[in-house]
């Protein structure tokens, strides 16, 4: 018999359907995977370098929990570049992805009976990681086309319970980007109510409207004492595989992290963590220009390709690489007998009929969206998003074979 806990978990539904597209694929067909939250690109080359020059040095051994002190320094110095608030690396703790960041802020600060004001639709490790720290996701509904929280429906969740508020911006599965008014005013809500924020960034490299990301610590000055700042390398570098994040917090979190990843995983790979650190010495930037551009010209040929549909408006997109529709108005405008009437089925058609891997919106608590990734390769995406622009506009006039 399993522990209670593990009946609040589902399994990761992006993960599913990652693993959906691979099936297919694996059955030999032709599969054009819009599903996985990553860029398809090759590995830059001085991160390859740096790892390949700590392997040959034999680097084997256990590192300090929270990451070799040099990596710290180097995050620190580099995230002090990105916000223009100063760091230093007493304040950085090295973790095995984003995600482990982010269980280690929930593991530390959370306890049974504690509410955490999340925004939904959202990336579904964030409730199940305060689930799993005993704690109570209180959903806060976004809507399209901005998907950006209205602060009086933030404050109206606030209760004596609430411990901490998660945002990430930009956002997972949404594309939005909080303004900074929006950011204040969560920072004036948690400040007020002495809450945390969990400021999940790891799409902080991706922001194509309006300048450059503004994290909650830059819009906000009083917050930062109150903040766990968590990023990765993981989309910023397109190296999903190698687990390697950080986070930025008060010395209590920094301290509780050392506790806490002793104890779980002991410390990231120390091969990742050196080739990080090389990538940071030596990198001119050249590699996350390239990225940016690619995602630039993915994006912009996405959003021609999806002015194309009939009863879905093309999403706006100011963050992330995720192109999010809300299918409420063109599920509503279907036939009782059409071959798909909601967002998990349309998926499944996108994928049985085309070949098209999509995550459907129930993944994200939204049961009327439908997320679909640009970071899949240009010619792949271009003749992806045709093919979904072409179901989705033929549903309406469809009827399931008798
Ligand atoms: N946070 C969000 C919003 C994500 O979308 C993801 C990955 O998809 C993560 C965190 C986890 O990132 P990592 O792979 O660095 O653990």
């Amino acid at each position: 018999m399993l522990a209670q806990r593990m009946s609040l978990l589902s399994g990761s539904g992006t993960a599913a359907a990652r693993e959906a597209a691979k099936v297919a694929a694996a059955a030999g067909r032709q599969i054009i995977d819009l599903a996985a939250g990553e860029v398809i690109i090759e590995t830059p080359a001085s991160v390859r370098v740096g790892a390949i020059a700590a392997i040959k040095a034999g680097a084997n051994r256990y590192t300090e929990s929270i990451g070799l002190a040099p990596l710290r320094q180097a995050v620190a110095e580099k995230l002090t570049a990105d916000t223009g608030v100063s760091w230093i690396a007493d304040d950085i703790v090295i973790t095995a992805g984003a995600k482990q960041g982010l269980l280690d802020a929930a593991l530390a600060v959370l306890d049974p009976g504690d509410e955490v004001i999340i925004f939904r639709p959202c990336w579904p490790t964030s409730a199940s990681q305060v689930l799993l720290a005993g704690a109570k996701p209180i959903f806060v509904d976004v809507r399209s086309p901005t998907y950006v929280p209205e602060i009086d429906a933030v404050r109206a969740a606030v209760t004596p319970r609430t411990k901490a508020i998660i945002v990430n911006s930009p956002n997972n599965p949404t594309g939005a980007v909080y303004d900074r008014a929006t950011l204040q005013a969560i920072g004036d809500l948690a400040v007020a109510h002495q809450l945390w924020i969990v400021s999940d960034e790891c799409y902080s490299s991706f922001v194509f409207t309006g300048g450059r990301h503004e994290s909650i610590v830059m819009a906000h000055p009083g917050i930062r004492s109150r903040t766990i700042l968590v990023n990765a390398f993981s989309k910023e570098l397109a190296i999903t595989g190698w687990r390697l994040g950080y986070f930025a917090a008060p010395p209590e979190i920094v301290s509780a992290a050392k506790k806490l990843q002793s104890h779980m995983t002991s410390n990231a790979n120390i091969i990742a963590q050196h080739a990080i650190l090389h990538h940071l010495q030596v990198s001119d930037g050249a590699f996350e220009k390239e990225m940016r551009q690619r995602l630039i010209d993915a994006r912009a040929l996405g959003l021609r390709i999806l002015s194309d549909l009939h009863d879905v408006a093309p999403p706006r997109v100011d963050g992330s690489f995720f192109f999010y529709l809300d299918l409420a108005g063109l599920i509503s405008a279907l036939p009782a007998d059409a071959p798909a009437r909601t967002a998990d089925e349309i998926a499944g058609l996108l994928l049985e009929e085309t070949g098209v891997g999509s995550v459907a919106g129930g993944t994200f608590g939204d049961p009327q969206g439908l997320r679909l990734s640009f970071g899949a390769p240009p010619e792949q995406l271009e003749q992806g998003l045709r093919k979904v622009v072409g179901t989705l506009n033929s549903l309406k006039t469809r009827q399931v074979a008798a």
